[in-house]
């Protein structure tokens, strides 16, 4: 496994949290207006060039909707031209025209990703509170696929889709994308307890996940439930057979990425995060270094180490691939060094030790 102590594979920019959309659980609890303190374009060019110094991380411009911003075709050209692999989520709405998916594709985007979080209109677009935003998505697939850019589906799983999986997988085939990426919920913004799954429920998602992966055209990946990872590991220790996904596209993967390991976000005024579920703020990168705040900020060096985690995610076998959660265990515990409060395992000698308190809350009371 990779040691993320010093660059992260993949960042995270929110170039804007304006959007058009009113998504019922939207991290980011997105207005129709871009916020007056965003970065500026200039501070978008100053902030590619940081992240460059990191080596070659993947970029990903997320919004809100990035396409609410005038100058965001300059800040993706930026990103190409310093080396960056960029991609980028769009949201699905009248700004995303099939002239724009080819501009991505002519600007170099290497992969575009848009959510699809129902099988069909009345579903997806209950979800995301705007008629149409169902066609939309679907056509945006089609005009990438007929340039030639790669994309990714995302899905939010929540208990308004979780029995429609199998429909939803049928569309990510149908479109041709790479990677079906699952998000699981964190409860900030404007997502609802109602709509999240219980941990048992949790497991019965992967195990589907994990069926639909075997013979699945696509990658699957899971966000925010990073215990997808301890899952399929069990499954092929018990001589499982291997999803047939194979990792391909322009894309590689890493195994082990968690919240500010491996990961690192960028807000729409500059805010340094673990993640964009994990509001912990390491600096502002109008103030601080980028490299300073991801290397040696206390936030982040404590998520990376997975003996500091609490709880039983500190005593599983599997916490340096997994690790659980922490943007969960910090929305549900205010702890988030916490367990995972969505996992169900119990890591072997755990439960006769006996659950010892979470020695974290010291910790993180300290950061
Ligand atoms: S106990 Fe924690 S580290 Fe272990 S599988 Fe569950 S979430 Fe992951």
């Amino acid at each position: 496994m990779r040691d993320f102590s010093e660059a992260p594979f993949l960042v995270i920019w929110e170039v804007t949290q304006a959007c058009d959309l009113a998504c019922r659980h939207c991290r980011a609890s997105a207005q129709p207006e871009r916020h007056p303190a965003e970065l500026s374009r200039e501070e978008g060019f100053a902030l590619i060039r940081q992240i460059r110094e990191f080596g070659d991380p993947l970029l990903v411009f997320t919004g809100g909707d990035p396409l609410k911003r005038a100058d965001l075709f300059d800040l993706l050209e930026a990103s190409v031209s310093a080396g960056l692999r960029t991609t980028i989520t769009p949201s699905a709405t009248p700004l995303l025209t099939a002239e724009a998916v080819r501009r991505f594709r002519k600007t170099g985007v290497a992969r575009m990703a848009v959510s699809l979080d129902g099988a069909d209109a009345a579903q997806h677009d209950g979800f995301r509170g705007v008629e149409g935003s169902f066609r939309i998505t679907l056509a945006a697939l089609r005009a990438a696929r007929d340039c030639g850019l790669e994309t990714q589906v995302n899905t939010t799983v929540t208990r308004r889709n979780f029995d429609s999986l199998n429909r939803i997988a049928a569309l990510v085939r149908d479109s041709e994308a790479r990677l079906w990426s699952v998000f699981f919920l964190v409860l900030t913004g404007r997502a609802q307890l109602e709509d999240d799954l219980s941990a048992e429920e949790y497991e019965q998602v992967f195990e589907h996940l994990y069926r639909i992966s075997l013979t699945a055209p696509f990658d699957i990946k899971t966000t925010e439930a990073q215990h997808y990872r301890r899952y399929v590991a069990q499954r092929r220790k018990a001589g499982g057979a291997t999803p047939a996904g194979g990792g391909r596209g322009v894309i590689a993967r890493r195994a082990g990425i968690n919240d500010g390991k491996g990961l690192l976000f960028i807000s729409h005024t500059g805010e340094i995060y673990p993640s964009g579920f994990l509001e912990i703020s390491a600096g502002n990168v109008r103030s601080v270094s980028l490299m300073e705040a991801y290397r040696n900020s206390r936030v982040f060096r404590v998520l990376r180490n997975g003996d500091a985690l609490g709880g039983k995610c500190g005593a599983c076998e599997y916490r340096n691939l997994c690790g659980g959660s922490r943007s969960r265990a910090w929305a549900i515990t205010g702890d988030f060094l916490a367990p995972d409060p969505r996992c169900s395992y119990v890591p072997a000698g755990f439960a006769e030790a006996g659950a010892a308190p979470s020695p974290s809350g010291s910790r993180s009371a300290a950061i």
